[in-house]
């Protein structure tokens, strides 16, 4: 019985790591208090967590070199709560230099910066996964502009997750990855959470928005596949690029890297 209980602890510490970078170290402290003030792990955790996510780790990480990305800025905003909750939203000051400059630039053309997944807050080379690159606080994944049904510009993105809802169902690259053999490019179609039907790729302000990005001296690469580099009519050829067929298909959201 001690056993399995202590192997549950082991996977809890080893998922919340994962996921969460700091969940596991959590779940230790919350076994620790529990066990000295004889409290429910259950109530210990929640308060704890919370306390962790938004008083405790945002300045120490700062002190290392990591910062977290606004929350409730309606111009650089997480696609939902899970990404700040599950501390994924944090970068260099340099990255957050970079997105709330260009988030400035565009709020004349009411274009508003979506971001998905980020980085973890401590130590570089720790990935956040699934993104393997994601380790050292300069990557981050952002969502595209749609309209809503009537044609008009909305900040709504077609699926949950943010991941997922491809532009176009014809890709000629992810067929070719697909056929090499790269299973892994188009299973981002299973973690859409959920999608939103009525909603259309708005080209004209995907395009300022990468355009506004790859303008940023800081900014080293733009993956996004090839189809819509060319659709989108994006220039610029040392910064926006295609990621190689070992990554995943990028016609959901980009990736902006910065030196
Ligand atoms: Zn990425």
């Amino acid at each position: 019985m001690k056993f399995i209980k202590l192997f549950g602890h082991l996977i809890t510490i080893l998922v919340l790591t994962v996921l969460t970078q700091v969940g596991g170290l959590i779940w230790v402290l919350t076994l620790l208090i529990s066990f000295k003030f004889r409290k429910k792990k259950r109530f210990v955790f929640p308060f704890l967590y919370l306390a962790f996510n938004i008083l405790i780790i945002p300045p120490i990480a700062k002190n290392f070199g990591r910062e977290q990305l606004p929350i409730f800025n309606d111009y650089l905003k997480p696609k939902n709560w899970v990404y700040p909750l599950f501390f994924r939203n944090y970068v260099t000051s340099d990255l957050k230099k970079v997105l709330k400059d260009s988030a400035k630039n565009l709020k004349s053309s009411n274009i508003s910066i979506t971001y998905l997944d980020a980085n973890f807050p401590f130590y570089n080379g720790f990935p956040l996964l699934p993104h393997l690159s994601h380790n050292d606080g300069k990557k981050i994944d952002i969502s595209f502009m749609y309209t809503d049904k009537y044609g008009k510009s909305t900040n709504k993105k077609p699926s949950v997750s943010g991941y997922g809802a491809f532009v176009s169902s014809k890709n000629k690259t992810a067929e070719y990855c697909l056929n090499k053999g790269y299973w892994q490019y188009d299973y981002t179609k299973y973690v859409t959470f959920g999608i939103i039907n009525d909603l259309k790729f708005d080209k004209s302000k995907t395009s300022l928005l990468i355009e506004e990005l790859s303008n940023s001296r800081l900014t080293q690469k733009i993956f996004i596949e090839p189809y819509l580099k060319a659709s989108l009519n994006l220039k610029n050829e040392t910064k926006i690029r295609f990621h190689g067929c070992g990554a995943v298909r990028h016609d959901d959201h980009i990736h902006l890297q910065i030196k």
